[in-house]
């Protein structure tokens, strides 16, 4: 089983999550190496979430940009709107085949007790779900989306009343209640196994998309371009190529305002080491150690920490990582829109807009493959306010 990256990863958890985490392990390598495991799960993502996600050549916007072919994997068309529905069903497949009766979850802008929500109603099982308290007031729609599938939301005061404060709370949780509780992490960190467990379930998207360009194009993509928040849906892009040395990797993580600013959620471009949620990774933090609140137009990406997988992968060279700001996602968001008539997530816009820069300096021989993670009918209101409110500052 795979526990570091290079020098990130690790287990750094109380003792007492030894023994859940090691009954978590096994049960995982177990499942692994089951084909009835593996066989359900690929059931499931067919039958439910609607598998398998076509690519799509966006081609007015690439003709538009006069470059490259860019190429969309629609991971917007799944169940639920995302990718994170993959990785909830695998999780919630082994808590059952674990006798686990119960799920909980920590959720920042919601779409991960959301979709975790989804599935224990999908398998009849109880579900609560930690969410800042801050967050269940700047989320609202997505705390009733959760309360209406049959889960508990749990408010949590403490701290900052975040992302980070739920993750601590929900751990607790499990500490707790191990014994019949299974607790279902949303992106690829934590402690080994969920980074190396999450990444595997959600490969699907670049095993996929890897055997649809070949067949489609005959050929590998030049570039493989995804969003990093936590990076479930990037490693899970990546890992369809990780063993193609000519297809560039490249993960972009949320500028908010510029990272000059402060004002972001760039991790790898932004932070530093540390440990953060039972691993050691890049994140956002101050001189003393203390977690930074992050920031950005999207939600969904501002996770203090980022995978550590991703942090190995930036130390070897292998994938790059780059920046985009709020007002550059907000064009490629308008570009996607009125170019291709899909409105896709603020935190695909993110990798939209990278795909959007380098398209015009590469030849149209070329293949950018971008994740297109979710569709963007959730950030309706956010893009709204955001529009209203630069309008107002260009004023003055
Ligand atoms: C949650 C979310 C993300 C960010 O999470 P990752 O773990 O980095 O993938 C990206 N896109 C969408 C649509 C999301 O809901």
């Amino acid at each position: 089983m795979k526990t570091h990256y290079g020098i990130y990863g690790g287990q750094y958890v109380a003792e007492t999550l030894m023994a859940p985490l090691r009954e978590l392990e096994a049960a995982y390598e177990a499942a692994k190496k089951d084909v009835a495991f593996a066989r359900e799960f690929k059931g499931i993502l067919h039958d439910y979430v609607g598998r398998e996600s076509p690519i799509t050549y966006a081609k007015r916007l690439s003709e538009h940009l006069g470059g490259a072919m860019i190429l969309l994997k629609r991971e917007d068309l799944n169940h639920t709107g995302a990718h994170k529905v993959n990785n909830t069903i695998g999780q919630a497949l082994l808590a059952r085949r674990m006798g686990k009766k119960r799920l909980i979850a920590e959720t920042g802008a919601g779409m991960h007790g959301v979709a975790t929500a989804t599935v224990a109603a999908l398998f009849g099982m109880p579900c609560e779900v930690y969410m800042g308290a801050i967050d269940v007031e700047r989320q609202a729609p997505n705390v009733e989306r959760m309360k209406m599938l049959g889960a508990t939301v749990h408010a949590v005061p403490e701290g900052s009343a975040t992302l980070k404060d739920a993750m601590n709370e929900a751990l607790r949780d499990w500490v707790t209640n191990c014994a019949d509780t299974f607790y279902v992490i949303g992106t690829v960190a934590g402690p080994a196994p969920y980074p190396e467990m999450v990444r595997d379930f959600q490969s699907v998207i670049g095993v996929e998309a890897r055997r649809q360009c070949l067949e489609k194009y005959g050929r590998l993509p030049d570039e493989a371009i995804a969003c990093v928040g936590g990076g479930s849906n990037a490693m899970g892009l990546f890992a369809g190529f990780l063993d193609d040395p000519e297809v560039k990797l490249v993960g972009v993580e949320a500028g908010g305002k510029g990272v000059a600013s402060g004002e972001h959620a760039a991790s790898i471009n932004g932070g530093r080491l540390g440990v953060l949620h039972g691993a050691k990774t890049m994140l956002l933090q101050t001189d003393d150690g203390n977690i930074l609140d992050t920031y950005s137009v999207s939600a969904g990406l501002d996770y203090p920490g980022v995978g550590p997988e991703h942090c190995h992968l930036h130390d070897i060279g292998r994938a790059e990582y780059t920046v985009i700001d709020d007002d550059e996602a907000i064009a490629a968001f308008d570009a996607h829109c009125r170019f291709e008539g899909i409105i896709p997530a603020l935190e695909s816009s993110h990798a939209l807009a990278e795909a959007i820069k380098r398209a015009p300096k590469l030849g149209r021989d070329k293949i950018l493959l971008v994740n297109l993670s979710g569709r963007g009918d959730k950030d309706m209101e956010n893009v709204m306010r955001y529009k209203a409110s630069s309008a107002n500052s260009s004023q003055v």
